[in-house]
């Protein structure tokens, strides 16, 4: 853990006592701070008194006591209402942060210049994050890795210049750290989502260029509008800015032209690595989370034939286009957290033919008529969930489809069609486009339960190690 010792002697109110604000009250403590906890929720007060934290009703408390109210990041800030907490801080004129900003904070205080690498983005965060940690250790480095992925930040060992943190942070998160300073910050693409807590396009793009402007070395994706805006920003203030697109080539920056990734500086583009072949890298999306891997990598010193390395073994996150394994020439893919249109076309514009499509589960707005365009890529759809009526109206005519109700028997019946498919190469792909809460606790009980069916089936085999890559020096 990162006792936050710059913290010392100061009285804190701390709201939000789920896993990350226990954390934080903690090294708070630890690092000789007094905090008075506090949490809407009865059950969640009672866990932290019996771990012994001092429970004050802050409803009641004297705020002019007070330095500064740590926030959960899950509590409304601004927008759609400020939170109570958030007035009374305002009120008493104390600053809001949260454990992002501490572990900032306590950097600058024990070790500045520690390398820490930040990465956001609208989607692809989880995915770059865990993927520039496994470049880094690829590259023998001591890699801390958390923040909105695993463990809290300040669960993290403490940032020293020998190790590397490399930190998932959420806009919501970024909102609470107003002195974030990393050394690489990593914006990968920009689109609209949780306007309920930002308010307008506009202030959430605003949250994210803060880790662009603030970081010594910025890498931002510029497929989008607004991301491209904040590039040009900052190289227009003078800081340092790494372009990365997944649309071809830049003049500068790391780019992607198909599956091959090169950096150019400028000059004669180099070819950094081809990630074709690569299970766990397989789409467009990929191909920008790869060249903001590369980027982040390359500014932390990581030479071109580790980077193509570490991309090779890459073992991708769970339930993110996750290769099951196969089952004869069959292809079995977990993408259990798409669970929005958006999402499941990411997977179905990744595979060129014969997919065996499982679909459905809570549906979700708009259902999946913006797919239509990759109908013809699906061999067959299973359907599942609570979606079955309306998507079966959507598929009517266009794709041949069965209503199989469960994982199970959807699973049952596309691994025998599948099994039956004369060319190509068949993939049984769970990408429901739809939440999954009408069968399951999360996605992560859907994707688990279709893993293990499938590892049960006659014949199953794990996939083997990605293709060979191409690469040179950088
Ligand atoms: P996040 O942590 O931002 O939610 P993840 O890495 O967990 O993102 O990926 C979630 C989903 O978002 C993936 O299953 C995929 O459908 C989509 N995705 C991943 N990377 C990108 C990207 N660079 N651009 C657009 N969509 C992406």
């Amino acid at each position: 853990m990162t006792p936050i010792t710059c913290f010392e002697g100061r009285k804190t109110a701390l709201f939000g006592l789920g896993g990350s604000g226990l954390a934080t009250a903690a090294v708070l403590i630890a690092g000789g701070a007094s905090v008075d906890c506090w949490d809407d929720g009865e059950a969640a007060r009672n866990k932290a008194a019996e771990q012994g934290f001092a429970i004050v009703d802050l409803n009641k408390a004297d705020w002019n006591a007070y330095d500064a109210l740590i926030l959960t990041p899950g509590v409304p800030l601004t927008h759609p209402a400020p939170h109570w907490c958030v007035i009374k801080a305002k009120g008493a004129g104390i600053e809001i942060i949260g454990d992002i900003e501490l572990f900032f904070r306590e950097r600058r205080h024990i070790a500045p210049g520690a390398p820490v690498i930040a990465i956001t983005g609208t989607n692809g965060k989880s995915t770059t994050t865990a993927l520039i940690a496994h470049l880094l250790k690829t590259a023998g480095r001591n890699v801390q890795l958390g923040g909105n992925i695993g463990t809290a930040v300040l669960s993290l060992e403490p940032p020293s210049l020998d190790r590397v943190h490399v930190l998932e942070l959420s806009s919501f998160q970024i909102d609470l750290a107003p002195t974030l300073d990393p050394t690489v910050g990593v914006q990968l693409n920009l689109s609209p989502d949780h306007l309920d807590r930002h308010g307008t396009l506009t202030l959430y793009a605003a949250v994210k260029e803060r880790l662009v402007s603030g970081a010594s070395f910025a890498v931002v994706g510029v497929d989008d509008e607004m991301s491209a805006a904040m590039a040009t920003r900052n190289e227009a203030a003078g800081r340092a800015t790494i372009r990365i697109s997944a649309e071809g080539a830049l003049r500068r920056g790391v780019y992607a032209e198909g599956s091959e990734i090169y950096f150019s500086r400028g000059d004669a583009p180099k070819l950094v690595a081809d990630i074709g072949g690569i299970g766990s890298l397989r789409g467009k999306h990929n191909a920008q989370n790869a060249c903001a891997g590369a980027a982040a990598a390359l500014l932390t010193g990581v030479d071109a034939e580790t980077i193509v390395n570490g991309l090779k073994s890459y073992p991708g996150l769970p339930h993110r286009m996750e290769e099951v394994g196969r089952v004869g020439r069959v292809l079995f893919i977990n993408d259990s957290k798409a669970t929005n249109a958006d999402s499941a076309e990411k997977a179905l514009s990744a595979f060129s033919g014969s997919i065996y499509w499982i679909l459905g589960g809570k549906p979700k707005e708009g259902g999946i008529a913006a797919l239509e365009p990759y109908f013809e890529r699906v061999a067959r759809a299973y359907l599942i969930g609570e979606a079955s009526n309306e998507f079966a109206a959507t598929l009517q005519g266009k794709i041949a489809f069965e209503r199989c109700e469960t994982l199970q028997r959807a699973i049952e019946a596309a691994n025998m069609d599948a099994a039956l498919a004369m060319n190509g190469e068949p993939v049984v792909l769970l990408s429901p486009a739809c939440a999954s809460y009408d069968q399951f606790k999360n996605f992560e009980e859907r994707g688990d339960l279709f893993r293990s069916i499938v590892k049960g089936l006659a014949g199953f085999a794990p996939v083997g190690p990605a293709a060979t890559l191409k690469g040179d020096d950088a």
